[in-house]
């Protein structure tokens, strides 16, 4: 059964729903059993002006025959093509790809055409891409964005809460998913800690129950005067859609920091099949996926809590940034490590290979071995900003993003907390981030810059599979 979520850190930053739906669209077909997708995030930055760089062996890793230690600006070429194109037919490509996928997007009805037929890009070949290094905000702040952060610390957003939890749940979503999502809750504000405060939404299948929740999330999260452009507009359709004809399980998490009062809120519908009925009916373990997912979303709530450094306007007046793979690679190792600490897939005889930890790693390492002959020139460093996420974009659509995002930051922060531990991972980089910013933290936290840690993630992807399952699948 294929699942797909997403994920919006900031309320203004998704500011056209069929963005994120595409996104879930792009994980439904990436990833069996996987967490979640991430819309379009406000929080981190690059300033495309200083984008420069160069790209050192990155041949020598088994990044296809990407161009090394040749500086490479933002207005290179996304690859080395006459015609701008990057990508060839396959000499298998199936007919229908090669007759409604443009190779150049030119119009919006290219666009259109592109998204609606998406995993085309497996039937092509595409030249190396010519990443750019990251340029890594690290400060000096704004005064505006100082001031968010003692706006937000003083509204006590970084600390636990003792205010009871929030549901807002549709008619017909049945009584023992929404005891399973509580049970999830609770669970993961134990272990976290309770921020907030937060409500949690619950929308199923039937579109005049959702209505009501959407109502509730729109007078909840947003401002008065934006309330109606909410239900109409932004995400107010994109719940719709959840109600109705997204088959599989959807999730989002929204920070609402620039209310009055600040608030955190997550909206989860449950896994449903093509005909609207709920997974968790028939298959006990898409419960225990449902509960997974309301631990991921929440994982989100909590990062949101030690990110407080935030900007209205974050591509002009950068915040601390947060890698995307980091983001939502942590939220999903979360996910796992919830599942083993409650025991939760054991409980219903998912052990062994299937096994939270065994299940994830062995979905993220086949996800990558598999879209790696795709993109074989694609690196965790080409997402690490919205701005070479953007190029990646362009070059490969969005199902090479949700590779790097969830496939690869899946591996990659299982790596990292092999490298240090779950405490360090889920506890002290965040303490650290919230006052420091990403970068420190990182550094501090995990005693090695960003460009060392990816060269020790080349090294790992580049051993035989079963020594990779194996270096990172501890008991
Ligand atoms: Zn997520």
């Amino acid at each position: 059964m294929a699942v797909a979520f997403w994920s919006i850190h900031e309320r203004f930053a998704m500011t056209h729903s069929t963005l994120a739906l595409r996104l879930v669209g792009a994980c439904v077909l990436g990833a069996i059993f996987l967490a979640s997708c991430v819309g379009p995030q406000s929080d981190s930055y690059s300033d495309p002006s200083e984008a420069a760089g160069s790209i050192a062996d990155a041949d020598a890793d088994g990044h296809g025959d990407r161009p090394s230690d040749v500086e490479l600006t933002d207005d290179t070429p996304l690859c080395i093509a006459d015609d701008g194109v990057c990508a060839t037919w396959l000499p298998d490509a199936r007919q229908e790809c090669v007759v409604n996928f443009p190779l150049k997007i030119e119009s919006a009805s290219d666009q259109q055409a592109v998204w609606e037929n998406e995993d085309c890009v497996f039937d092509l070949a595409f030249e190396p891409f010519q990443g750019i290094t990251p340029t890594r905000f690290i400060g000096p702040l704004d005064s505006s964005v100082v001031a968010q952060f003692e706006r937000l610390q003083k509204a006590g957003y970084d600390k636990t809460i003792d205010e009871a939890a929030v549901w807002i749940v549709a008619a017909d979503v049945p009584e023992f998913i929404i005891i399973a999502s509580k049970e999830a809750r609770l669970a993961a504000e134990e272990y976290l800690g309770a921020y907030g405060p937060l409500t949690s939404y619950i929308i199923g299948n039937d579109l005049s129950a959702a209505e009501t929740v959407i109502e509730e999330f729109c007078n909840r999260a947003w401002e008065d005067s934006m309330i109606k452009y909410c239900i109409e507009e932004d995400q107010g359709p994109g719940m719709r859609e959840m109600a109705t004809i997204f088959p599989g399980g959807n999730a989002f998490q929204q920070s609402s920091w620039r209310s009055t009062r600040p608030s955190q809120h997550f909206v989860d519908n449950p896994c449903a099949n093509e005909q609207n009925e709920f997974c968790a009916i028939a298959f006990p373990e898409e419960l225990v996926q449902g509960q997974t997912v309301v631990a991921h979303e929440y994982f989100h709530v909590y990062q949101s809590a030690h990110q407080l450094y935030k900007s209205d306007n974050p591509e002009d007046i950068p915040p601390h940034p947060m890698p995307r793979w980091f983001e939502e690679g942590t939220a999903s190792y979360f996910q796992m490590i919830i599942d083993e600490e409650e025991g939760w897939s054991r409980d219903i005889g998912m052990s062994g290979r299937e096994a939270p930890r065994i299940r994830m790693l062995e979905e993220n390492l086949d996800w990558i071995s598999r879209d790696k002959k795709t993109w074989p020139s694609l690196r965790l460093m080409d997402i690490e900003t919205e701005v070479s996420t953007r190029r990646v974009v362009q070059y490969c659509g969005e199902l090479c993003v949700g590779f790097l995002q969830f496939g690869m930051g899946y591996v990659a922060t299982a790596l990292l907390a092999d490298l240090t531990s779950d405490e360090r991972l889920l506890f002290d980089f965040y303490d650290l981030n919230k006052t420091d910013g990403f970068y420190p933290a990182f550094e501090e936290t995990f005693g090695m810059t960003m460009d060392e840690f990816y060269a020790e993630l080349d090294l790992f992807l580049a051993q035989p599979l079963d020594q990779q399952m194996e270096a990172l699948a501890r008991e």
